[in-house]
């Protein structure tokens, strides 16, 4: 993956000093906050939920996560490892429709030393790619658009769901 450039990532790494650690767990956060709008949060099931990232390396930037705070996949029950993956194909095919990007980076940080912000809260990473796209917000430029930006296409993936979410939840 290249290095993008993402200057907005700044007020999260700045965030994150005083020992490295963030103070609580932002996907806790998320998941206890009812505002799904002010969170950005696209879409919760009975056993993961999906949000956007607050500070995107793309546009369309979103992450999956259990509903409970596990850190490591052998964490994660049966039903809860496959609805990570369903919803993650269910995420995947709304960016599809909505963005339609050239490609996609989908994984998982596991320890800070792999580069995982958030090393106690399991979640998968969906980074819609561009061609070109390392230039990209130098084009857009400034950077205080992004939380609009941000507002407005959550606006545009809750509504582009899929009505049926049978797929990410196999009988
Ligand atoms: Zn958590």
């Amino acid at each position: 993956m290249k290095v993008l450039w993402a200057p907005w990532r700044m007020e999260y790494i700045e965030s994150l000093d005083g020992g490295g650690e963030q103070h609580g767990c932002f996907l806790c956060h998320y998941r206890d906050t009812p505002d799904d709008a002010a969170q950005r949060v696209v879409h919760r099931a009975d056993h993961t939920f999906v949000v956007m990232n607050k500070y995107p390396y793309t546009n369309g930037h979103l992450l999956i996560a259990p509903l409970e705070h596990k850190a490591e996949l052998e964490d994660l029950s049966d039903a809860e490892f496959a609805q990570l993956w369903s919803m993650t194909r269910t995420a995947k095919g709304l960016l599809d429709r909505v963005l339609e990007p050239h490609g996609y980076n989908i994984g998982i940080n596991i320890g800070r030393c792999a580069g995982a912000g958030l090393p106690g809260h399991l979640h998968v990473h969906i980074v819609p790619r561009w061609n070109g796209d390392t230039n990209f917000m130098a084009v857009l430029g400034d950077v205080r658009v992004i939380p609009q930006a941000l507002d407005k296409l959550h606006r545009m993936l809750v509504a582009a769901w899929p009505e049926t979410d049978s797929p990410e939840n196999p009988a």
